[in-house]
């Protein structure tokens, strides 16, 4: 729809109504679409009545070309530099900005070496284009660099314009020197594997040493139809069994509407990401031997206290206290494997990984207010748990699969419990690739995703651009 304003002179009404821009998208898609263009076009008029001078849309890409005259020691003769965005000029070429949409408000924690490798794309990169696999070439000559760029954020939500930066070309050139140039490097020669949701488009997937193969993880059969390949965790099958719709605006599309989480999922987040920051600390000192957090990001003083409560439940189970030098602690470690059956690969952020006597412990912590339903198995309660089991008996992440473990800490305020689950008891593997294939089960061919209304419509991050919700349109 931009394109079509921008470069197309196309009407905003027009635009927005007009069903080709929108033809493959999802009715929420299409909805938050509408909205998100405004947004967008708003940002752009507020920048300019702030006081900025006035830009025009640039429709070529601009790209730093390093053309080489030989292979360098990489055995490449042309870099190529892109930015990510939406170009603009003024009517002299004097100015150029490059504008960066985020979903809900323009990111305050992009990193320097981000804002400084747009810049310089803004800076020093020249109109050009590129055929599929293709070499960048310059298209038009002549054309005057800049004397001063600037990179914009733009909230798609709030419509709110954040400037990044606003150099003159040798700031920018500074800047690109200091804080991304070391950057670029160490992205190109990085061997490090590290499997998770990007394997989908690699074209080494099959032949990595990194993602383990496992056919019928899943436990779903092959798509009837050619699809691309997918990445799933079990939060997104979650989400899935809940309501597709929803599952396919905030899972595929990132689509969401901002507003603020209840408060015991910010207390979960809170006491989860002290404990991850804690566990990854060296050296390594048991939890009890720290003093009690005074304070939580993302939590008011009133909330503070059950927080602390979880937290001090938590020293009784935490893995350090016995934990050898020899021993490896991974909080966070992401883990992926690639069921072919599916075409999927599978995702999972285990809250901690950490070995003992030669086998790797598969650690979820829960906070909970309430005690869990006696009446329903935790595998049922805590899929990911499920998932866990099916990987760990496969051999993921590794070593000796009779020593793997699984563990849940549930933290409540009182009465916290560790239970422990073995992975290779049949029963306990059963229950686990039931649980695992119900749940991915509409997912695996669903292409529709049409909405599922319910109780759940309340706390939805895409209510307001769902028809079947009930919600503002
Ligand atoms: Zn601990």
């Amino acid at each position: 729809m931009l394109d079509a304003i921008e470069h197309h002179g196309s009407s905003v009404q027009d635009a927005l109504t007009d069903a080709r821009h929108t033809r493959n998208c999802h009715p929420v898609h299409r909805a938050w679409a509408r909205d998100a263009v405004q947004a967008y076009l708003a940002a752009r008029a507020r920048h300019e009545a702030g006081g900025y001078p006035a830009t025009r849309p640039v429709r070529a890409e601009w790209v730093g070309l390093d053309r080489l005259r030989k292979p360098d020691a990489r055995g490449i003769v042309q870099y190529e530099r892109t930015a990510w965005g939406r170009r603009y000029a003024t009517e002299d070429g004097m100015v150029r900005e490059i504008w960066i949409p985020s979903i809900g408000t323009a990111k305050e924690d992009r990193s320097e070496a981000e804002i400084a490798a747009a810049a310089a794309v803004a800076a020093t990169g020249v109109p050009a284009r590129a055929g599929f696999g293709e070499p960048y070439r310059k298209i038009e000559t002549g054309v005057l660099t800049p004397q001063r760029v600037r990179v914009v954020g733009v909230g798609l939500g709030d419509g709110e314009p954040r400037v990044l930066a606003d150099w003159d070309v040798d700031e920018a050139a500074r800047e690109f020197d200091e804080h991304a140039k070391a950057r670029y490097a160490s992205v190109l020669d990085g061997g490090e594997l590290r499997p998770g949701s990007g394997c989908t488009t690699c074209e080494g997937l099959l032949g990595c040493t990194a993602l383990p193969v496992l056919p019928g993880l899943l436990g779903v059969p092959a798509s009837r139809r050619p699809r691309k390949r997918r990445s799933v965790s079990i939060s997104d099958l979650r989400i899935y069994k809940a309501c597709p719709a929803r599952f396919h605006a905030t899972r595929t599309l990132y689509i969401k509407d901002g507003r603020a989480e209840n408060e015991a999922i910010r207390r979960g987040r809170a006491v989860d990401a002290w404990l991850t920051d804690r566990h990854r600390q060296r050296p390594r000192v048991p939890c009890r031997n720290v003093p009690l957090p005074t304070e939580l990001p993302g939590l008011a003083e009133d909330e503070m206290e059950t927080a602390v409560r979880m937290i001090r439940e938590h020293h009784a189970f935490c893995p350090l206290d016995g934990l050898t030098d020899g021993d490896d602690i991974r909080p966070q470690w992401r883990v992926a494997a690639y069921d072919p059956a599916a075409d999927t690969v599978i995702i999972a952020d285990p809250d901690l990984l950490y070995t003992e006597s030669g086998g790797w412990v598969w650690r979820e912590t829960k906070t909970a207010s309430r005690r869990t339903w006696e009446g329903r198995s935790l595998l049922h309660t805590y899929p990911q748990l499920a998932l866990a089991v099916l990987l760990m008996a496969s051999g993921v992440p590794g070593g000796d699969p009779r020593r793997a473990r699984i563990e849940l800490e549930i933290l409540r305020e009182d009465g916290s419990v560790c239970e422990e689950f073995d992975p290779l008891d049949p029963a306990t593997r059963d229950e686990a690739s039931d649980i695992v294939a119900r749940l991915a089960a509409g997912w695996a061919d669903d292409e529709t995703y049409l909405p599922h209304p319910g109780d759940h419509c309340s706390d939805c991050e895409v209510r307001r651009w769902c028809s079947a919700s009930g919600g503002p349109r």
